[in-house]
């Protein structure tokens, strides 16, 4: 036998008892006539004890451990003379009897500790080792915790879990696929899954009308701290169902996961949101709920006075920052610098200060006090605020203003990541339209349907057609989304012909689908949500990469294995593939 108990679970009252526990060792310490060895495995660390005077021998042994060896102990549970209070086995110590070194290890290449001083890289390289750090490991057990309580709950609703292919056609969900050779139909290529849309869609007709899986998904798209060329869904859908139904489902899910997991109590329904005014109060589709400031458009109070800048822009609008009149030069130049960088690209910003003298703004010359108050009331503002207005063209207006937004509730202390705020954004547009080709993308994907009432101007007005689809947003992020579905071989066929596929592309592509339709499919949606995001804010953290056990760093490569590597020639062959380099 290995091991009678675990490293992390001994306590006061097993003194006496005679253990064998295995793990790694974490530390030694040399005092002399005493030696103490801390050794760790997934449920903790432990302390074991040797002495000089009670056996040499064996504690010379101890001395030579090296850190990261894996050793096995055998000794008596006895009660510590100085106690640590910060672990759970810390009144307790081993008296070592008996030690084996049952394998040695190299030092690591950096210290396995909570706080370690490895750099991502070569902690993403051993990430093996990296996994052994406390933090790390509970980043994993939260994420299997989710995991269950997501399939506990989806299970007890009647859904059920059923696998679909990874080897696939392309489904569009607009990004580009990652591809697979086929060794037996050269020059023909699988596509790997953006998403088991189109799958989960037959299940429907197939009669399985609750499905889900915890299902691998692959886009190669650029990626950013919340994006994984591989990542994970929690992929569902329902028949018979509207949306109402779907949105009810859901958000009984996301309460579930908020108290089994979190121990917290979302009281009531989550808001509701419409994309339209979402934009309009907070520029964005995934407004952040954690805190207020939102806009407040001042068209009409801020033009016609003979600022150019107001003037000449589409869309004057503006946020107020509680008690911040007193913000310092140095602090509001620093937000202009912000709002000018490139990735935001605005011209400046326009102040307007409550402080105890009264208002007072940037642009002075160009209004009197009382045009300067109608803003101030505009805009909800009270003594010690400052408003903040930015002016250009409305969708980049409105972005640049949702950045300068989320920044300053960074430095205010607004974004607490303990505090949770859901939110469904809904009524999303069908289609937007893409200047640079011309064309139709649909907002959601290609499956989505128009709401019945906007279906008849999906041919001659398709950018006000509207659709049931709709979104999860917590704390700013897009935890998830979906859509009432297609369910009709006619509309799924008016819809690829809005978005440009000609009627043979459509059925090359897709043809398995519009057959399907002809074959009793009923009405259908349902959602996808994002679980490695999902996982992360619950972890209070922005980084998915913290959340998956071996994930690719912002290149696309998993640094560990190497991979993407160079195939044999012999296998190319096989593939009937020529390498170019
Ligand atoms: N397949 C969609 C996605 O991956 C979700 C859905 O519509 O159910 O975003």
């Amino acid at each position: 036998m290995h091991r009678t108990h675990t490293c992390g679970e001994l306590r006061l009252t097993d003194a006496g008892t005679t253990v064998t526990l295995s793990g790694w060792v974490q530390r030694t310490r040399d005092l002399g006539g005493l030696t103490f060895v801390d050794l760790r495995d997934r449920y903790g660390i432990t302390q074991l004890g040797f002495n000089m005077e009670r056996d040499q021998a064996l504690c010379e042994q101890a001395r030579q451990l090296g850190r990261e060896f894996v050793v096995q102990a055998t000794g008596m549970v006895k009660e510590r003379e100085s106690k640590n209070t910060h672990i759970p086995t810390g009144e307790i110590e081993i008296i070592a009897t008996e030690l084996k070194v049952l394998n040695r290890a190299k030092t690591p290449p950096f210290t396995i500790e909570e706080d370690t001083d490895g750099g991502e890289e070569l902690r993403m390289k051993y990430r093996y080792l990296d996994l052994r750090r406390p933090n790390v490991r509970r980043h994993l057990e939260l994420r299997h915790r989710m995991a269950i309580a997501v399939r506990n709950y989806l299970s007890g609703q009647g859904f059920l879990e059923v696998e679909t292919p990874v080897l696939i056609k392309s489904t569009p969900e607009g990004a580009r696929d990652f591809v697979v050779p086929s060794r037996m139909s050269q020059g023909e290529f699988y596509a790997l899954p953006q998403s088991p849309q189109t799958f989960k869609q037959l299940l429907m007709v197939s009669g399985f009308d609750r499905y889900f899986q915890l299902v691998k998904c692959f886009r190669d798209e650029d990626l950013r701290a919340d994006r994984q060329p591989e990542f994970t869904q929690i992929d569902c859908e329902m028949a018979f169902v509207e949306q109402e139904d779907v949105l009810n489902t859901f958000e009984g899910l996301a309460k579930h996961l908020f108290h089994a997991v979190l121990d917290l109590e979302i009281q009531g329904p989550f808001p509701r949101m419409t994309f339209n005014e979402a934009m309009r109060d907070y520029g964005s589709d995934k407004p952040d709920l954690r805190f207020g400031m939102k806009f407040h458009e001042l068209n009409d109070l801020a033009q016609g006075k003979g600022f150019k800048v107001f003037d000449e822009a589409e869309l004057v609008v503006g946020i107020t920052a509680e008690g911040c009149a007193g913000w310092s030069r140095k602090q509001t130049d620093a937000l202009i610098e912000f709002v000018k960088r490139p990735q935001i690209g605005a011209s400046g910003i326009v102040f307007v200060r409550w402080t105890e003298e009264g208002l007072k703004s940037t642009v002075d010359k160009f209004f009197s006090p009382d045009q300067v108050q109608a803003w101030a009331e505009r805009s909800g503002m009270r003594q010690g605020d400052l408003l903040c207005i930015m002016a250009g063209k409305p969708d980049k207006t409105r972005k640049q203003l949702n950045e300068l937004r989320l920044h300053m509730g960074d430095l205010l202390g607004l974004r607490d990541p303990k505090v949770f705020k859901p939110l469904w954004v809904v009524d999303f547009p069908l289609l937007e339209h893409d200047p640079e080709s011309g064309r139709w993308h649909a907002m959601h994907h290609p499956f989505t349907a128009p709401k019945p009432e906007d279906a008849d101007r999906l041919e001659s007005d398709p950018g006000s057609v509207m659709a049931n689809a709709y979104d999860l947003v917590i704390n700013g992020t897009e935890i998830g989304g979906g859509s009432i579905r297609i369910h009709e071989r006619e509309m799924q066929e008016r819809m690829f012909r809005v978005l440009g596929f000609s009627d043979a592309d459509a059925r090359y592509k897709f043809g398995f689908l519009l057959d399907a339709f002809e074959y009793g499919a009923p009405p259908h949606g349902g959602c996808a949500f994002g679980f490695d995001r999902w996982v992360a804010l619950f972890g209070h953290r922005t980084d998915i990469r913290e959340f998956i056990a071996f994930p690719k760093n912002n290149a696309g490569r998993d640094v560990m294995i190497d991979a993407p590597s160079r195939i044999d020639a012999e296998q190319l062959k096989e593939l009937g593939i020529t390498a170019s380099s």
